[in-house]
């Protein structure tokens, strides 16, 4: 079977930047040329792709897809196929299930269900301690050979400065990042949204800066310390941007991803008791939210995420100080970086590399558009306008802030491996 994607301006960023038409053969590319030099053979699918953007693609590292244990949630059936409707052709579902993805009974389960899904592919991501309870390391070594491609406790800090250094020298002898949930628990103090103002108004209990930014310049410290890949999730601070870039200049090996909400939401966006809004780290105030902006443009933040975490209405419908953390965000990603480019903030070429680029370098693939290689692309319609609407989306929650945001851009088609996971109505 091939396919020929006729006319798209192709964008891998440091590679490509023009017009051409890419040749799909049993799931591989097979060409990339300039437009019309394919001769398609007679039972080629062909696809006229004029007007569309073909890039590798999209990763989103940072997924909570809620199977084992939360199925109603979302599955990983759900999740991957949702991913292929926001453009994402992988991800990367975070271990804080039920039972923990610590071990690789629970890592090959994931793998399975994922193979079946025929939608995303996903790539897992196993717990650093024993059911992320922080005391002693789980069985790294066996879930990378399982097929994990980082550890994290994600949803807990690894409070113990000690289990992290053992962690990390580990994860340093076997090549795997470390994906680092940067919450100092302590100073969170319980709190349920950004200290600030408008908790203040609110009558809320509020969660510093300083809650994420300790445990960022902590781990910074011991990346230095150890060497290991230390990778930072959902950056939503400026003292935390800065510390990054100064140990970035230090050439300590650090990475970090922010989601869309902090680049485009601050804490005085929350409606009140609107829990849709409710998200850990909380969103924080404009000066954060530009200092994230800035840290895109001058890269200091190297990918975007979304930390996609679906909750049931029964998780959400209660009080705010009460309600889950976390929003889903799989299927707004990526207009909502487009409004980056689309404000002059970055580049088209920068949000691949942000979407695409980074994220498959940290899962230690290549997503580059190049013959032989899976044929995983994306093909983004850059001036489609929408409304977003939750009711049409493929997740099983709901739980977004962006409802009635009008938006630009959207993913026209997914592929994987070749197939053709998801095509926009
Ligand atoms: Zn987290
Ligand atoms: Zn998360």
């Amino acid at each position: 079977m091939q396919i020929l994607i006729k006319g798209a301006q192709v964008i891998d960023p440091g590679r490509i930047d023009g017009v051409k038409d890419i040749l799909i053969k049993d799931g591989k590319f097979a060409q990339i040329e300039e437009p019309d030099q394919i001769k398609p053979e007679s039972d080629t699918q062909v696809i006229d792709a004029e007007g569309l953007i073909a890039v590798p693609g999209l990763i989103d590292v940072h997924v909570h897809l809620r199977e084992p244990g939360h199925e109603y949630k979302e599955t990983i059936e759900s999740g991957l196929k949702a991913a292929a409707a926001g453009g994402f052709t992988a991800v990367c579902c975070m271990p804080n299930t039920k039972p923990v993805n610590d071990n690789a009974q629970v890592t090959s389960f994931i793998i399975e269900q994922g193979r079946k899904a025929c939608a995303a592919r996903v790539y897992p991501a196993g717990a650093i301690s024993v059911g992320s309870s922080g005391t002693a390391l789980a069985e790294i070594g066996d879930m990378k050979q399982a097929g994990i491609k980082a550890v994290t406790d994600d949803g807990l800090p690894v409070s113990s400065s000690q289990l992290m250094r053992r962690a990390m020298e580990y994860c340093k002898t076997m090549d795997i990042p470390i994906l680092v949930h940067a919450e100092d628990k302590d100073l969170a103090n319980n709190g349920s949204m950004n200290e600030g103002p408008k908790a203040t108004a609110l009558g809320l209990r509020g969660i510093p800066n300083a809650s994420e930014s300790v445990m960022v310049c902590r781990d910074i410290a011991m990346a230095e310390l150890t060497g290991a890949r230390v990778h930072f999730c959902h950056m939503s601070t400026a003292q935390s941007i800065d510390a990054i870039r100064q140990a970035k200049r230090k050439g300590i090996p650090v990475t970090c991803e922010t989601a869309p909400h902090y680049f485009t939401l601050t804490d005085e966006d929350i409606p009140p008791y609107d829990t849709n809004f409710k998200m850990n780290p909380p969103l924080r105030s404009e000066i954060d939210r530009q200092a994230i902006i800035e840290g895109l443009k001058d890269g200091t933040i190297d990918m975007i995420a979304t930390d996609h975490a679906p909750h049931n209405i029964d998780e959400k419908d209660v009080e705010f100080d009460r309600a889950a953390f976390g929003i889903i965000g799989l299927e707004t990603a990526l207009p909502l970086a487009l409004e980056l480019v689309g404000r002059g903030h970055i580049t088209m070429e920068e949000l691949v590399e942000k979407m695409a680029k980074a994220p498959a370098e940290l899962m230690g693939i290549n997503n580059d558009l190049v013959s032989g290689n899976p044929a995983d692309l994306t093909l983004i319609d850059p001036d489609y306008e929408f409304i977003v609407d939750p009711d049409t989306f493929i997740s099983k929650s709901r739980n977004t802030p962006f409802a009635g945001r009008q938006v630009k851009g959207r993913a026209a088609m997914t592929f994987g491996n070749g197939i053709r996971v998801y095509e926009a109505k």
